[in-house]
């Protein structure tokens, strides 16, 4: 395994999966029962953005670095703010020196009541993240194969909440494994909300994968909801790096689609590279 996300950790694929993150588990504590989220493929928790990694990587100044610049519309801000808040609170005030991953970031937005799984296989990463949630009585940190964990963790006892997978994408097969992944967890959990991360690189792969997750989800009675999310920030050519990020999300708030459309136009300039920030939001067709 060489995947390390400090290189990669507050670019633009982070902050529309976080952005997103926090938006859900802020609707589902809209109601007071108690929630477990389970991160399938946690990484490290707190990435250092001072560290030789961040700094080679490069990614978070034109990631998180130009959202803290940005100037958002009255309608956006109070969207984006919760996101911000969190990210500022790992470092001192009026500067960037640190970045939180998903189950940070999940972690803190849970109430007593809510309860975090986070699965990571990698062992440096992993000791990291039990050290940064060292002596937390609310989060677990396991030491599983986030593919072994996904069907075995749902439903949680708590039968609310959401599942984050979110896979380096350094194997070949792992578009497949994200698709047997969540047949399988849904069948368990069809209530369940699920975010799902993608490198939007190839359309013809990620079609099939927006597909299948939507043929599964509306064979589900009722039906479950599924929303598509692309956001690049410049235009994909074959030698490029990441140009472009994809969510699946299963089972997403009725609220989120409309959220979405106040914030991702407000964040094509920040994020996009020359103005050639784009997203693309649908309901994906079996
Ligand atoms: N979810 C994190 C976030 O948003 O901050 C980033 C996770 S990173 C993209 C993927 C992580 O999965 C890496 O830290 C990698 O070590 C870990 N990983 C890779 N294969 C795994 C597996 N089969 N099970 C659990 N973790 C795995």
């Amino acid at each position: 395994m060489n995947y390390r996300h400090a290189f990669h950790a507050g670019g633009f694929a982070d902050v529309i999966k976080h952005i997103v993150l926090v938006r859900i588990l802020l609707y589902l504590q809209e109601k007071p029962a108690a929630l477990r989220v389970i991160d399938t493929h946690a990484g490290a928790g707190l990435y250092d953005l001072t560290s030789d990694e961040a700094r080679r990587g490069g990614e978070w100044l034109t990631g998180i670095a130009r959202l803290m610049q940005a100037r958002f519309s009255k309608e956006a801000l109070p969207l984006v703010l919760p996101y911000l808040d969190i990210v500022r609170a790992f470092s001192p005030p009026g500067e960037l020196k640190a970045y939180p991953g998903s189950p940070l970031i999940a972690r803190a937005l849970l109430r007593p009541q809510d309860r975090l799984t986070a699965c990571e296989l990698e062992p440096a990463a992993r000791k990291h993240l039990i050290d940064a949630l060292r002596r937390d009585a609310q989060a677990r940190v396991v030491d599983l194969d986030g593919w072994t964990a996904l069907p075995a963790f749902v439903p949680p006892k708590e039968r609310r909440g959401m599942v984050l997978i979110d896979p380096p994408f350094e194997a070949k097969d792992e578009f497949e494994r994200l698709a047997q992944g969540f047949s399988e967890a849904f069948a368990k959990w069809p209530t369940g909300s699920y975010l799902m991360w993608y490198p939007a690189k190839s359309r013809r792969v990620t079609d099939d994968l927006a597909r299948h997750v939507a043929s599964e989800t509306g064979k589900s009675k009722p039906a479950g909801k599924c929303l598509r999310l692309e956001f690049s920030v410049a235009p994909r050519e074959a030698d490029s790096g990441l140009v472009s990020t994809g969510l699946l999300i299963v089972n997403p708030p009725w609220t989120l689609t409309g959220e979405l459309k106040t914030i991702l136009p407000e964040l094509e300039k920040p994020l996009g590279q020359g103005g050639a920030g784009r997203f693309r939001l649908e309901t994906p067709k079996p």
